[in-house]
């Protein structure tokens, strides 16, 4: 489990960021949450940030942004396959935490007026009962496989038993076999973005994300650390168009930035555990309303 430095309890909002939260909700504006690496972390997760991306192959350790890659995964197919089964299976013994469901509540009380934009492919927003129509996983999703040909097969469910292997043992002709197209006969690939390939509508919802930043009255950035393309473009949107921004996390990083320079800005600096629940509660909640 991944224990994070800061307070863990529930934070009472200051007074500043419910002035904000309650601009937003007295307009029955439009809210985008857009959430990284970080709102799974105390669910056991690691982040990228961390060692445990580390894969070793010969006497060489590659770092994730390396073993991501369309390149890497044509020049040693089996070797990503591997290092991805040794991931989902963390992500196979993870279960939501608090701050996921505090945005399924979110999504409950707005409706159409709610968009979940996440990085995350571990699917624990859907396992908390986030809706498919209104999460853009705009980084792929684990429970996905697509031929790596783009042969037209579509998308397949991953086959879930591979994800209780040990992701460091060599592929058996059997489950190579499972990582077959059964229509072009070549490698099924994770349907996952890698660090060398571009956004795109069909796969991850890029326009729609897009979209749902321009028309956003409320950005909510929880645990990302911005070093991706679409999620720096969603927050200058957002910023330029002169949405509300929070930022959740537990360290300083380029939206909490860009929250400390908005006018209805604020970087609500803590954990997601610890926040999400009384920002949502301060959105849609009862005591809120009266
Ligand atoms: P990142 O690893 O670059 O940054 C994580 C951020 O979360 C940091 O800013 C950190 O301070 C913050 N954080 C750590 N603990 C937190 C907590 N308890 N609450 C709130 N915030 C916390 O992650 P990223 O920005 O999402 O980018 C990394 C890329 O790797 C993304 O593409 C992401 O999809 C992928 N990734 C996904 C998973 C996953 O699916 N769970 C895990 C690792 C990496």
């Amino acid at each position: 489990m991944i224990q994070c430095s800061c307070h863990n309890g529930p934070m009472p909002l200051e007074p500043r960021l419910r002035e904000i939260l309650g601009e937003v909700r007295d307009a029955g504006g439009r809210v985008v949450a857009l959430t990284g690496a970080g709102i799974s972390a105390e669910s056991g997760i690691p982040t990228f940030r961390g060692r445990d991306g580390f894969w070793v192959v010969g006497s060489r350790n590659y770092m994730p942004q390396e073993m991501a890659t369309h390149a890497m995964f044509l020049m040693e197919p089996e070797e990503v396959w591997r290092w991805y089964l040794h991931r989902f299976g963390v992500v196979r013994h993870a279960a939501p935490n608090a701050g996921h469901e505090a945005l399924v509540r979110l999504e409950r009380a707005l409706g159409e007026r709610f968009t979940l934009v996440t990085q995350n492919i571990d699917g624990l927003h859907r396992r908390a009962g986030a809706s498919d129509e209104r999460t853009h996983c705009i980084h792929g999703d684990a429970a996905w496989v697509r031929c790596a040909h783009d042969c037209g097969v579509g998308l397949l469910p991953h086959p879930a038993h591979l994800a209780a292997r040990d992701g460091r043992a060599p592929l058996s002709p059997a489950e190579r076999e499972e990582l077959t197209c059964p229509r072009c006969r070549g490698w099924l690939r994770p349907h996952v973005l890698w660090f060398d390939e571009c956004y795109d509508e069909e796969n991850y919802r890029f326009d729609s994300t897009l979209r749902a930043a321009r028309e956003a009255d409320l950005l909510l950035v929880v645990g990302t650390s911005g070093a991706t393309n679409l999620p720096v473009r969603v927050g200058q949107l957002c910023f330029t168009g002169g949405a509300a921004l929070v930022d959740v996390n537990p360290e300083e990083n380029p939206f909490s930035e860009l929250a400390e320079r908005s006018r209805r800005g604020f970087f609500a600096r803590g954990s997601a555990t610890a926040r999400l629940p009384e920002i949502v509660e301060a959105l849609v909640g009862e005591r809120a309303l009266s």
